[in-house]
């Protein structure tokens, strides 16, 4: 990310500079008592041309995307899609941890099981997340640690083995290409 006035995000423009540092963003934030870095003095360090430090921040990866920063702010400040942008940057640029990296394989996981079923199956993202991680990790104790999680879910009804498919997959598959361009 440029440490410039305004970035694009995908369909959005955000003028980094319209900020007065209300912090109303950081207000609404449900995770922002356990930030580095919260969403209000993310931008500030991006007016100050401080993006290698935001980049860096831990908060990027706290931020669950749950858009209540953007939808208060009163300057239309898009404060969840500058997170996001943060986090991909972050990923590109070889700054995040191991744990960190895991976020993105389940993200990335959670969208391709979505985009394959029309809808989420638990199980096959479980262990599609977990082959990923476990590819990079070798560590067994990561690979089998849920396991005691099955019967639970199980009694919400959740573990369905051999998955579960939306009748119409292929309207799915439409949102994902016109939100996605058919990147993913
Ligand atoms: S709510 Fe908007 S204007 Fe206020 S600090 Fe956050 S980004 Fe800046
Ligand atoms: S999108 Fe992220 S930064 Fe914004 S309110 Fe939600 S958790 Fe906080």
């Amino acid at each position: 990310m440029e440490p410039s006035s305004s970035h694009t995000v995908p369909g959005v423009t955000v003028k980094i500079s319209d900020c007065y540092q209300c912090g109303k963003c950081t207000a609404g934030c449900p995770v922002a008592a356990h930030m580095d870095t919260p969403p209000t003095k993310i931008i500030r360090l991006l007016q100050l041309g401080e993006s290698e430090t935001a980049l860096k921040a831990r908060s990027i990866w706290q931020c669950v995307s749950c858009q209540t920063c953007s939808t208060r702010c009163p300057k239309s400040v898009d404060c969840a899609g500058v997170m996001d942008e943060l986090r991909q940057t972050s990923f590109e640029k070889g700054y995040a941890s191991p744990e960190q990296q895991a976020v993105v394989v389940f993200q990335r996981a959670f969208l391709d099981n979505v985009r394959r079923n029309g809808r989420l199956n638990e199980v096959e993202l479980i262990a599609q997340f977990k082959a990923q991680v476990f590819f990079g990790s070798r560590s067994l104790t990561f690979l089998f640690r849920d396991a005691g999680l099955a019967p639970e879910l199980q009694k919400r009804r959740k573990f369905h083995l051999f998955g579960e498919k939306a009748r119409d997959r292929a309207v799915v598959g439409r949102i994902f290409e016109r939100s996605m361009g058919g990147a993913q």
